[in-house]
């Protein structure tokens, strides 16, 4: 959905709220593609700051389905965020540094799916565990190690070390 933007960036001390649905079902990204099971429509506030220039405040919670990193367990991912950007009109978008990537905008519009986007990256867990302490599975069978120890031999050899057990090997049988 697009929301136009010129009324507030064209009309000083003008303010603005709204509440915005969100289309997006999926977050896809180079982290994999990510099911929303829970959303809220997105909370706008759009505040004029000055000449061709405005503040969009606002909020959205977003339920995600994920898996635990080290153990694959489904465990959602909620991400509650609050965000506040400065938005400037086309003319002078690219002269003022202050201002943040606007790639969410198209002229005067803002495009919120690209908007929700774009701060989802942004605050996106650099690791998802089902609990802080999450004991993984186990290499050799694969057991949830959370659920029960299966007593299996996870030693894993350096790889190096590897090489010169076989060139042992080698040797006793030549
Ligand atoms: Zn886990
Ligand atoms: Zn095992």
């Amino acid at each position: 959905m697009l929301v136009n933007l010129s009324d507030v960036l064209t009309s000083e001390g003008r303010q603005t709220s709204m509440e915005v649905p969100l289309e997006m079902t999926c977050f896809q990204s180079r982290m994999g593609s990510f099911e929303i099971i829970d959303k809220s429509p997105v909370q706008f506030t759009f505040t004029n700051t000055g000449k061709d220039k405005a503040r969009v405040e606002g909020s959205v919670k977003l339920t995600f389905q994920t898996n635990c990193d080290r153990c694959l367990t489904e465990v959602p991912t909620i991400l509650d965020l609050h965000f506040e950007r400065v938005v400037t009109s086309p003319e002078i978008s690219t002269e003022d540094e202050e201002v943040d990537d606007l790639s969410f905008m198209e002229g005067y519009q803002l495009d919120v799916e690209t908007f929700v986007y774009n701060e989802i990256i942004g605050n996106w867990p650099a690791k998802i565990l089902c609990k802080e302490d999450c004991k993984g599975i186990c290499p050799v069978c694969g057991q949830n190690l959370n659920e029960r120890d299966c007593g299996c031999d996870t030693f894993v050899p350096d790889p190096r070390m590897a090489v010169i057990q076989d060139i042992f090997k080698g040797d006793k049988e030549v």
